[in-house]
């Protein structure tokens, strides 16, 4: 029997914590990692009684991912409690918003692998507190509601991916923008975002959506497009059995790889969502929305056209460098030292990257700073130092915090342009190798490579190759 072909269908929920300093509804504080059980108070603990107050700022934080993620702020949204009972959740419901979210129909454009875009819907992103966690240890469940009341935002896309890759890519450009708009950390070890994957399978693009099943809960971008994949190819195998797809929660195990059944088919009416009696609707004045729409910064796609049409950088590099805030800030810093923004987007590219990656540290924590970064691009243009030194400067300086002028001066790096010295130097080398010699002389040119390292090694790296190059073809032909 011919193997059909499906086309996958996904949607996904992400959940992100917000970076306030305080809780949804109480003051307490925010804080990830503190001993447990002591971020909580009686309204977070679900305590009878207490009023919720909500925290202004969650609202802002909102309204400005709204904004990034292009929806359209609605000026009145309201609380519904959705009721469910749970360990973690003491005061068996979740107050969240139903059927008036406070942004709605935006969207995220992704680039697609074969260099295309592909515009991603996003239907709403609605306010939610957290639930507390349990730890399951030694045989006792123990219960932590230091994240109860924990801001959140859910942001819900259109079911419009078609690919592991395409949700991979819709999560890395969302991180990227809330990261923009300063809403949160985004950091997902520490559960700040959080992602549910909805996956069902039809044979073509034509037909009708199949059946889904949710993902729940997925901890890392790497393990959503994992997830994604293994359940594209059990459903795939339930059809090809003769089987039918149910509509279920399961949960992806990142040790094998592969998702399980949690629970079965859930709606909202489960939830018996209705409207919380003890929040005030959330009416938002025009101004307050205009005020948010002024601050915007400039967004990673606006950068990325900056980019290219001011410094002339091509497109794959301007990616690197908006992919993350602090690298744009970085390389704007560098280039308004030094003029070069080819030469100073390479190297942060190349050795700043590889220096972060060893020392795992953000951009500004590196040691070298931009302006000592644009100096030794700077020192490289001049004719000053070579390649190869200015590796050797940039380490210093980054150890060191030591201006990279200052690390050639004191070290006697400079670049050797002096002509004569230059000359007995590839002399001596010539003499020291005959059967060498005589062999490029006799026009074998793959000796260049073997010739221009020695020169360098008999000049301690400092020989100019632009110099050398010519004495060499002069003294051996
Ligand atoms: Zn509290």
């Amino acid at each position: 029997m011919k193997k059909m072909s499906y086309e996958p269908v996904i949607g996904l929920e992400v959940h992100v914590q917000m970076a306030t300093d305080s809780k949804i509804f109480c003051t307490c504080s925010n804080k990830f990692g503190s001993e447990p059980n002591t971020n909580v108070c009686p309204v977070c603990l679900g305590m009878p009684g207490v009023l919720p107050v909500l925290n202004e700022k969650v609202v802002e934080y909102t309204v400005k991912a709204g904004l990034a993620l292009n929806c359209q702020i609605r000026t009145k949204s309201v609380f519904a409690r959705k009721n469910y009972f749970y360990p973690d959740l003491p005061k068996a419901y979740q107050i969240s918003q139903y059927e008036l979210p406070i942004c709605e129909h935006g969207y995220i454009d992704i680039e697609l692998e074969d260099g295309t875009q592909k515009r991603i819907g996003i239907t709403r992103i609605h306010i939610e507190e957290d639930a507390g966690k349990l730890n399951h240890e030694d045989g006792y469940s123990l219960v932590d509601l230091n994240r109860t009341g924990t801001p959140l935002m859910e942001i819900v896309s259109e079911p419009d991916l078609r690919s592991a890759e395409e949700a991979k890519a819709y999560l890395t450009k969302l991180k990227t923008i809330l990261e923009y708009v300063e809403v949160s950390d985004c950091n997902m070890e520490e559960g700040s975002m959080r992602c549910d994957a909805n996956v069902s399978i039809r044979p073509d693009s034509n037909a009708p959506f199949g059946t889904r099943a949710e993902i729940k809960n997925v901890n890392s971008f790497r393990n959503v497009e994992r997830a994604i994949k293994h359940e594209q190819k059990r459903q795939e195998k339930v059809l090809s059995e003769g089987g039918k797809v149910v509509q279920e929660t399961r949960l992806f195990n990142a040790d094998t790889g592969t998702t399980a059944s949690m629970r079965g088919k859930e709606d909202a009416h489960d939830y018996r969502y209705f409207p919380d009696p003890d929040l005030v609707p959330i009416v938002l004045e025009d101004k307050f929305i205009n005020d948010l729409k002024e601050w915007m910064p400039e967004l990673p796609d606006a950068k990325r056209a900056r980019f290219i049409s001011e410094y002339g950088l091509p497109g794959i590099d301007a990616d690197f460098l908006v992919s993350v805030k602090a690298y744009a800030e970085y390389f704007e810093q560098a280039v308004k030292a030094h003029n070069n923004p080819k030469g100073v987007c390479n190297w942060v590219m190349g050795e700043l990257m590889r220096r972060l990656n060893d020392k795992q540290c953000t951009i500004f924590e590196a040691g070298i700073t931009p302006e000592h970064l644009a100096e030794v691009v700077k020192l490289i243009d001049e004719g000053k130092i070579s390649g190869n030194i200015a590796k050797q400067v940039f380490d210093e300086s980054a150890e060191t915090g030591k201006k990279p002028s200052a690390i050639v001066e004191e070290k006697g790096l400079v670049q050797n342009s002096n002509e004569d010295e230059l000359e007995n130097i590839v002399r001596q080398v010539l003499e020291a190798n005959p059967a060498e010699t005589e062999r490029f002389k006799n026009g074998e040119a793959k000796l260049q490579g073997f010739f221009m390292g020695q020169i360098m090694k008999a000049s301690k790296g400092k020989a100019n190759p632009g110099i050398v190059a010519p004495i060499l073809k002069k003294l051996t032909s």
